[in-house]
């Protein structure tokens, strides 16, 4: 794809360089001899076929884009695929077990609750800044070493800033937050006196990481089917307690609740391996702009600390996957992060476990895509 991106881009210089018409036959010659000068393969797909009208003008940079792109869209595509598998399984397994009714409900809870919490995040503007604020964030008083630190690693992940919060607490913490514009890193004044500058840059590294990943707007997402398997819970909740009163449809409303709560169980479940595996490749981001060691130290650092979880940890229900450091659950099954023993470990590996590179047919599609839209 790159090879034949290459010749076509000669082909273009060339023509207009001779104030051409673009003459399939002339441009074919110019690209053989273009790649002949380049010591690269001739584009056999041309010369084979003269009567195709080359047309693809692709930089490679944009055909990166576009593989970037096709690879960051694929966990929000396995989220979505996952939820509905649980839906789906919950949703015939109510069919059979007590018939069509329990089995409409509950999928109309999931439906209409994952909507309405999908359309509250996107309705609703400002989403990172009004994170940020919820979270006692402010933009008064960001010190230099925070700025600098967002500024140099943004620019370094080829993004734009995302704008830089503060949040006057002593618990050393950090979050990214929002999509798009709106999108934020705040780290506590806890973090910033206990750490180094090196030790900090890596920190504000990772979380640029989950922004330059779109694991933010997934963890949104997560939230969002969560909460639709909530209010089929919800939903069952209600029809017992009212059929306590009616003796009446009482399996009906056992049955739904019932997968109400086991298909919370399994949503959760899913937001987790999902959410350490985001831990594990914001930290790879961290290691690959920064420094293993000083994401390493920061680690070590915020553990030995023991400070007490204060005002972020007040939140932790609903964003307790969005900090750098969470410890959260006595159970390692539900913790939403990995151990720092984990994390330091895969940093010292060199090569930690973190988004895999796309998958031979996502660059497949990427290129199909690139040609059709050309
Ligand atoms: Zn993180």
């Amino acid at each position: 794809m790159r090879l034949r991106t290459q010749c076509l881009l000669l082909c273009a210089t060339n023509a207009a360089a001779l104030q051409l018409q673009p003459a399939p036959q002339l441009i074919l010659l110019l690209c053989a001899t273009n790649a002949a000068a380049l010591q690269l393969q001739p584009a056999p797909q041309l010369i084979k076929r003269p009567h195709q009208q080359p047309r693809v003008i692709l930089t490679t940079e944009q055909v990166e884009k576009l593989e970037r792109s096709v690879a960051a869209a694929l966990p929000a595509v396995g989220q979505w695929a996952a939820f509905g598998g649980v839906v789906s399984a919950f949703t015939g397994f109510l069919w059979g077990w007590a018939g069509l009714p329990a089995a409409g409900l509950y999928a109309s809870s999931v439906a209409s609750g994952t909507a309405w919490a999908l359309a509250w995040d996107h309705i609703m503007p400002g989403g990172g800044r009004r994170v940020a604020e919820m979270m006692g964030g402010t933009t008064v008083g960001v010190p230099c070493s925070v700025r600098d630190a967002v500024a140099k690693t943004a620019a370094a992940a080829k993004m734009p800033a995302p704008a830089a919060y503060i949040v006057p607490t002593k618990e050393p913490n950090a979050f990214a937050a929002g999509r798009g514009r709106d999108r934020v890193v705040a780290v506590t004044q806890g973090l910033v006196d206990l750490l180094d500058r090196r030790e900090l840059e890596a920190v504000v590294a990772h979380e640029v990481g989950h922004l330059k990943h779109g694991d933010t707007g997934r963890a949104a997402q997560a939230a969002a089917m969560l909460s639709g398997l909530s209010a089929a819970k919800r939903a069952g909740d209600r029809m017992v307690a009212n059929k306590r009163k009616e003796k009446s449809d009482a399996s009906v409303a056992a049955a739904l609740a019932a997968a109400g709560a086991a298909s919370s169980a399994a949503g959760l479940l899913l937001r987790l391996a999902g959410s350490r595996r985001d831990e594990f490749a914001a930290d790879a981001v961290a290691a690959q702009f920064v420094d293993a060691g000083a994401l390493a130290g920061a680690l070590k650092k915020i553990e030995a600390a023991g400070a007490p979880r204060d005002k972020l940890h007040a939140r932790a229900g609903a964003y307790a996957h969005a900090y750098f450091s969470n410890d959260d659950g006595p159970s390692r099954w539900l913790r939403t992060h990995p151990t720092v023993e984990a994390r330091i470990n895969a940093l010292k590996s060199g090569a930690p476990p973190g988004r895999a590179p796309p998958p031979a047919w996502a660059r497949f599609a990427a290129e199909a895509v690139a040609e059709s839209v050309s």
